[in-house]
């Protein structure tokens, strides 16, 4: 059973940010980590956009997925009434949510909290962008195996829907835009990228590591 081995923390920002790695502008509210010296680092640029929001209220539903997922992220937001930092809830990945979920599910009395779950998850995916996102990915990588496109636009929805505006959401459907969702899609399950940044090793490295293998499926998938 994997464990805990890395546990982040994500800011929800109060002031319009920019990535200090890409540079791009990410608006107000905006989902950043902290690198060293105070750099603020979007998810993308921090390999943390895989992961899935849990929002907090959940106990058990929480301490599950925390205990499934390799790599977790606390979420926090300044509060200016408290003048604290407050927690919002938990970034996991997909799978130890799914799995958490089924555990709490089994228990009797948990039906209730995943109906809840399915409410928020579905609010959360508008229905139509993912539609014609899974489509552009089956357009620009025919050789994509049945399905992934499903799973590729569910990530760029969750993250467009919650976290940005329809304006980001449209240019997401650009070519270059639906590359790096497939890239980071292939990154995370057809290469030992996530083990090794488990692992320890730096992200650059580990991307480095695994680039060619990246660039083969890419491409594989594309002809
Ligand atoms: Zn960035």
């Amino acid at each position: 059973m994997p464990s805990t081995t890395n546990t982040l923390t994500v800011y929800i920002t109060n002031r319009d940010s920019r990535c200090d790695e890409c540079g791009h502008d990410l608006g107000r509210h905006a989902w950043i980590t902290l690198a060293g010296q105070g750099r603020a680092v979007c998810l993308a640029c921090a390999d943390l956009e895989h992961l899935v929001f849990l929002p907090a209220g959940n106990t058990a539903l929480t301490r599950r997925a925390r205990k499934r997922s390799r790599l977790s992220a606390v979420v926090l937001k300044w509060s200016r009434a408290r003048k604290r930092y407050e927690r919002q809830g938990l970034l996991v990945e997909d799978e130890a949510l799914t799995r958490a979920e089924e555990e709490c599910t089994a228990d009797a009395g948990f039906r209730e909290a995943k109906r809840q779950r399915a409410v928020v998850r579905r609010a959360e995916l508008d229905e139509e962008y993912l539609a014609r996102f899974a489509a552009r990915v089956r357009e620009l990588y025919p050789n994509c195996p049945k399905g992934r496109e499903t799973q590729i636009a569910e990530h760029a929805c969750r993250k467009y829907s919650g976290r940005v505006g329809r304006s980001t959401a449209a240019k997401a459907l650009d070519e270059d835009a639906v590359r790096l969702a497939v890239v980071a899609h292939i990154r995370h399950t057809e290469t030992p990228y996530d083990d090794l940044l488990v692992g320890g090793v730096e992200r650059s490295e580990a991307r480095a590591c695994v680039r060619d293998q990246v660039a083969a499926v890419l491409s594989d998938w594309q002809h």
